[in-house]
């Protein structure tokens, strides 16, 4: 990459849930669509189709589906190939595991849903054989794929390896003519035309678009014949405490608004939970520094992440952007976790966690009572 600028602080963004600035695209290929307009004008409203054109040339998004679903960062890397896909370009969604969720609503006109191909297992061989073959029949102008570490980063790498396409990873702003990446430590931006292979860094694009995409499931046959050269031994299951908070899939985490360490790990405990805890827990004495979550700490991705007593930092608020549930227990109503958080239980953290523990309990001990029983 050549042609390092610095970054334009005035450069269109919007500001997303987390509170920190989501830089939009800049165009779209499909002429002068407003993508951000729609965001809060009456929501409810029907969605036109992006196009009603016969494809001539296509777009194409690849992401795992983890059970049965997509997550931000992957919608994300669909809404860019619809975004910038125009009239005459179709776009085609590969979904690699099981998909229980709206086509339609991905933006794609075309989704071929690849079932038995989950993040789950390792298959690269198979993987590579089944996506390289929709990019033979297809023959996309654009590839995009969301940057990430569970499996679609790799993916798309060995791809470009594979394939010898022109490629950026790591993409924070993209539009119709360029992408560009961090670089100097994120100080500046360096940007290069638009490749072929474009893998997304999370929040480089608004998945919440203006239009629907015709949605037509399609599904492959796979290459059964593939010979892989690894053997997937299967999942193992791991005590939680020992796992990288980074690879954790529920984190409950600990803030200054924590006075009991003790409950906060028995309410990780109910949920077979990873604990972490923000830099002011941490500098407290009360976790040691390997737990600390944010832009001095780990960079987390879990499914579930509840933030018990901790204020929503910009800092630490970095460090949970591709969390995909967020839960907030805090006194204060007006914490700027709240902002970021799904769903905030108002309240005294003590209380509130023990009243959690109490209710899975009992949960628990409900769904171990034999028919009958009361
Ligand atoms: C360069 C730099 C890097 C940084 N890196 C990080 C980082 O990696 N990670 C990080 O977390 N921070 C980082 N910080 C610090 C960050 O700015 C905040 O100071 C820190 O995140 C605040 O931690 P906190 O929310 O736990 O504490 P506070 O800001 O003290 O917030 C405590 C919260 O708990 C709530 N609360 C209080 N009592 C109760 C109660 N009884 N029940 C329920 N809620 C209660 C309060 O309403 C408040 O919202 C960094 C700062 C700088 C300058």
């Amino acid at each position: 990459m050549s042609g390092a600028k610095r970054v334009d602080p005035r450069r269109p963004y919007r500001i997303g849930p987390n509170g920190l600035r989501r830089i939009v695209l800049g165009e779209t290929g499909a002429g002068d669509l407003a993508v951000g307009a729609s965001r809060n004008s009456e929501a409810p409203r029907a969605k036109p189709l992006r196009t009603q054109v016969a494809a001539t040339s296509w777009h194409m998004a690849i992401a795992h589906a983890y059970q049965g679903r997509l997550d931000d960062h992957a919608r994300e890397a669909i809404a860019a190939a619809a975004i910038l896909a125009a009239s005459e370009t179709g776009v085609i969604a590969v979904i690699l595991g099981a998909f229980h969720e709206n086509a339609a609503a991905l933006g794609a006109d075309k989704v071929v849903i690849v079932d038995d191909l989950d993040a789950a297992r390792f298959e690269p061989r198979r993987e590579e054989g089944v996506v390289e073959a929709l990019i033979n029949d297809y023959q996309p102008e654009h590839i995009f794929m969301p940057d990430n570490a569970l499996g679609d980063g790799d993916l798309g790498r060995r791809l470009i390896a594979k394939l010898r396409a022109s490629a950026a990873t790591h993409v924070s702003e993209i539009s119709g003519k360029h992408v560009a990446v961090g670089w100097s430590g994120g100080g500046c931006l360096a940007d290069a035309p638009l490749p072929r292979f474009v893998l997304l860094q999370a929040g480089a694009v608004d998945s919440n678009l203006p239009f629907i995409g015709a949605g037509e499931v399609l599904s492959v046959p796979l290459a059964a014949d593939v010979k892989d050269v690894c053997r997937d031994l299967g999942l193992e299951a791991t005590e939680t405490g020992s796992i990288a908070l980074e690879e954790a899939d529920f984190i409950v985490s600990a803030g200054n608004g924590v006075t009991n360490v003790a409950t906060l790990e028995k309410l990780a405990g109910c949920f077979d939970a990873a604990v972490g805890a923000s830099r002011v827990a941490v500098d407290d004495g009360k976790f040691p520094r390997s737990k600390q979550i944010g832009a001095s700490g780990k960079s987390v991705s879990a499914t579930t992440y509840i933030a018990v007593g901790i204020s929503g930092a910009v800092q630490h608020l970095q460090g949970i952007k591709a969390c995909r549930h967020v839960i907030a227990i805090n006194s204060d109503p007006g914490a700027p976790i709240i902002k970021r958080a799904d769903l905030t239980v108002v309240g005294d953290a003590e209380e509130v966690m023990q009243a959690l523990i109490a209710r899975v309990g009992q949960a628990r001990a409900q769904s171990e009572t034999p028919e009958g029983q009361v």
